[in-house]
């Protein structure tokens, strides 16, 4: 086992805490994907966070929370936005909301902006880690800028080796997607990113109308929507959505019961359950990428539910 690597246990979230209190960096599983923490009012600890990334700074980082009371402390709330931290929190939703002034979040973190994006997982290793630390947690994806994001610790060790100064192995991450963004800043109130929850069932569980980001409005190079970062979630090889037939020399990333006689070949789900195509996508993707083929070609997948979702991360792993 590598020297930073540690599976979880009382000893490894003491020894995070203490890291995190010693401004290191810390890769920890939530329910959707690893992520990288460290204190978000430590500037040391973030410009660190950013370089082994290697993050533009104008990309801002999601707080972490375990509890709306510690939630209050950062933001500004409103009653559509504590009824939705009641209905989902802890869970997979993440909340732009206006900043509230104060030590706990420094500047970089934010991006500069007068905003904050904030989300209490279901982790219980976060919680845990919160608690202890009695500060939140900034957590971005587990994974170099742009490359596919991590959905367990052996995937952050591939990527980072001994660069994250502790890594903790809690298992397999439960969905495997990120979570969904929604900016309550907006009027009406915005999809930021498309994640494990389908926005349309958060309206209709909460009534609260949530639109699509009209994406001709999306400006690349403002922080205000910086989770339009082009191209994202992309592996080294070059990515093709919507292939049926591979070619000899392609990796081929199926979906469904479709047989097919390819060696180098992996399949989402065979009975085309879209929540265990999920759950693979990001792990199937950095295996077909070490095969290092001419290209990794993937299957059609139903643009429904979380397969939207699934189709929106391909699309722009594929650009
Ligand atoms: P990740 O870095 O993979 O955890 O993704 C976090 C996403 O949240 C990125 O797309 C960020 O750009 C986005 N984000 C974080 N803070 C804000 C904010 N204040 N306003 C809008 N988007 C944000
Ligand atoms: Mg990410």
């Amino acid at each position: 086992m590598k020297q930073n690597l540690m599976k979880e246990s009382n000893e490894s979230i003491n020894k995070a805490v203490e890291y995190l209190e010693k401004k290191k960096l810390v890769a920890l599983k939530t329910e959707t994907v690893y992520g990288i923490a460290c204190d978000p009012g430590n500037i040391y600890a973030l410009k660190k966070l950013y370089k082994i990334k290697q993050r533009p700074f104008y990309n801002p980082l999601i707080i972490h929370v375990n509890s709306i009371d510690l939630a209050k402390k950062i933001v500004h709330t409103s009653k559509d936005a504590e009824y939705l931290m009641k209905n989902f929190w802890p869970g997979p939703l993440t909340l732009i909301l206006p900043r509230k002034l104060n030590n706990l979040i420094h500047d970089l973190a934010l991006s500069g902006l007068q905003t904050v994006a904030i989300r209490f997982p279901k982790s219980g290793i976060m919680s845990k880690i919160i608690t202890k630390f009695q500060k939140p947690i900034a957590a971005p994806s587990a994974n170099e800028s742009g490359y596919i994001s991590a959905t367990d610790a052996n995937h952050v060790i591939d990527s980072f080796g001994n660069k994250i100064d502790l890594v903790i192995d809690s298992g397999r991450t439960n969905y495997g997607l990120e979570s969904t963004i929604l900016d309550l800043t907006k009027k009406p109130y915005q999809l930021k990113r498309h994640g494990v929850l389908d926005y349309k069932i958060i309206s209709k569980k909460t009534g609260i109308k949530i639109v699509e980001e009209d994406p001709r409005k999306i400006d690349l190079k403002k922080p205000n929507s910086p989770g339009q970062l082009l191209k994202h979630y992309a592996p080294k090889t070059p990515l093709f959505t919507n292939v049926t037939e591979p070619m000899q020399d392609d990796a081929f990333l199926n979906f469904g019961k479709k047989s097919i006689n390819h060696q180098a070949s992996l399949n989402l789900s065979v009975s085309a359950d879209l929540d265990e195509a999920a759950y693979n996508l990001f792990d199937f993707l950095r295996k077909l990428d070490k095969l290092k083929k001419k290209r990794i070609v993937v299957a059609p997948i139903p643009n429904t539910g979380i397969g939207k979702t699934i189709n929106e991360r391909l699309f722009r792993a594929s650009i």
